[in-house]
Order: C-alpha cells, then sequence, then structure tokens
C-alpha cells in the first residue's frame, strides 16, 4: 500500500517536471537590439534607395530586434504561420516610419523590411511579444538609448571624421550603462566605418543588459562616422 502511494507520488512529481519543461522552456536567452547608421548604408558599395515617404533624418534607424542564445547561435523563421499584418501596427506606422526606415532598393514603404524582420526573428519571441508589442518595445528601446545624443555628448558626430573603436563603445557605455558591439562596412574608399550597433537587452524586451556574448569584431581601430545630411541623393533618384 505504502509502496503505491510512492508510486503514485513519483508519478505526479515526474508529470509537473515535464510540464515544467513544456510551458516554460525558454525559446532564446537574450536580445540584440540593433540600430544602424543610414550614412553607412548608403555609402557602401552597393546602393541605397530612401523610402517612397522621403528621405530619413540624419538619425540611427532600426534593423532589428533579435532573438539570441547565449552561446551566439540564434534561432530564425520560428512560426510560418504568423505572418506579419501591418493592421496590427496601424497605430505604430508613422513613428516605425520615421524610426525604422527601409533603404534597401527599390524605393519601398517599409512593409517588406518590417515583414522580414517580424518573420526571421520575432516569431521567435512571439511568447513574450505579440506582434504588436515586438514592434512597440523596440521602438520605445530607441527611444530609450538615445544613441545619436549619447555620441554627441561625448564629441563625436556624423561628420566624416575618425574616432577610435575604444572611444565610440566608451561613450555609449558613459550614456547607456552598457558596452555595445559594433559592426562596420567598408565604403567604396576601403574606410571602415561605424554601420551598425548592437545592444543586448533582457528577454522581456524592456531592459538593457550586459551583453552575454559579443559578435566577433570586424571593425579596424579607427573607424569613420559618414554623414548622412551630406549624402549627395542617389543618380538613380536625382533622374527621377
Ligand atoms: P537580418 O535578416 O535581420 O539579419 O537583416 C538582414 C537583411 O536586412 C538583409 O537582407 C539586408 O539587406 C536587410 N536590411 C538591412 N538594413 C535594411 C534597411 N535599412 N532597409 C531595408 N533592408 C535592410
Amino acid at each position: 500500500m505504502k509502496s503505491m502511494h510512492s508510486k503514485n507520488l513519483i508519478i505526479r512529481v515526474l508529470i509537473i517536471q515535464c510540464l515544467a519543461v513544456v510551458c516554460f522552456a525558454q525559446e532564446f536567452d537574450f536580445f540584440y537590439f540593433s540600430l544602424q547608421w543610414p550614412g553607412s548604408y548608403c555609402d557602401l558599395k552597393r546602393s541605397c534607395c530612401y523610402p517612397s515617404t522621403g528621405k530619413p533624418a540624419s538619425d540611427f534607424g532600426i534593423h532589428g530586434l533579435w532573438p539570441n542564445y547565449i552561446d551566439g547561435s540564434y534561432p530564425s523563421n520560428c512560426d510560418p504561420d504568423s505572418s506579419f499584418n501591418e493592421s496590427m501596427i496601424s497605430d505604430l506606422r508613422s513613428k516605425m516610419q520615421k524610426e525604422w526606415p527601409t533603404l534597401s532598393c527599390p524605393s519601398a514603404n517599409g512593409t517588406e523590411f518590417w515583414g522580414h524582420e517580424w518573420k526571421k526573428h520575432g516569431t521567435c519571441s512571439e511568447s513574450v511579444l505579440d506582434q504588436h508589442d515586438y514592434f512597440a518595445t523596440t521602438l520605445n528601446l530607441k527611444s530609450q538609448v538615445n544613441l545619436l545624443q549619447t555620441l554627441a555628448n561625448a564629441g563625436i558626430y556624423p561628420d566624416g571624421e575618425f574616432y577610435s573603436l575604444e572611444s565610440i563603445k566608451g561613450a555609449i557605455k558613459q550614456g547607456t550603462g552598457y558596452t555595445p558591439h559594433i559592426e562596420c562596412n567598408v565604403n567604396a574608399w576601403g574606410n571602415s566605418q561605424l554601420y551598425e550597433v548592437y545592444m543586448c537587452v533582457d528577454t522581456s524586451g524592456s531592459n538593457l543588459i550586459k551583453c552575454p556574448i559579443f559578435p566577433r569584431e570586424r571593425c579596424k581601430s579607427q573607424i569613420q562616422f559618414p554623414s548622412f545630411s551630406n549624402v549627395e541623393t542617389p543618380s538613380f533618384l536625382s533622374a527621377i
């Protein structure tokens, strides 16, 4: 009789443990929040096209909010049934156009870029952030980081000058409390340029955290912060 009771108890404990694994399994460990400098995107050897709504402001734009694992790998395209539905974010549309501008060619209204980010990355954090919250949370992070101002506070401006990679990282640590990862691109003249800034964010999408892991560093020790306001209108746009 006693052994029957203990068997039942063991079975119950096992069921509870299984439920805990299924219900609370962590789908990812943290987010990378990525901001992009349009002056560098448009200074690449490949071309850029301004959004159909017009040239973006001279400010960092959002690239994405990407679920990641602490080993550096990341999940992608987690839910093929969850398509991007613009009507769910209609209240965010004008802010998205300003803060998350599409720059690929041909010129577009942003839907394709945002849809790509949702399908590839957003669907992998769907248990935490639904489609509306995913975009609203990402927009909030942009205001929280206030990157252009943070760099300006340290005397770092998009003026075409070269700055040390360490001074850029130091300025961002000073302003936000956390060291970022910097991605660089190489322009047509071979200059290493400030292209993207990655900050790490907890799984709720609300708080910046210390990065558990950084991608491989590919920038040179001195990098250019190109202007965007002086970027010449791409020839294929001025011809229109
Ligand atoms: P991801 O797949 O999220 O790593 O983003 C990479 C893709 O996003 C590539 O196809 C890029 O060409 C595209 N991409 C990056 N930045 C932009 C941008 N500002 N506008 C449009 N597409 C972009």
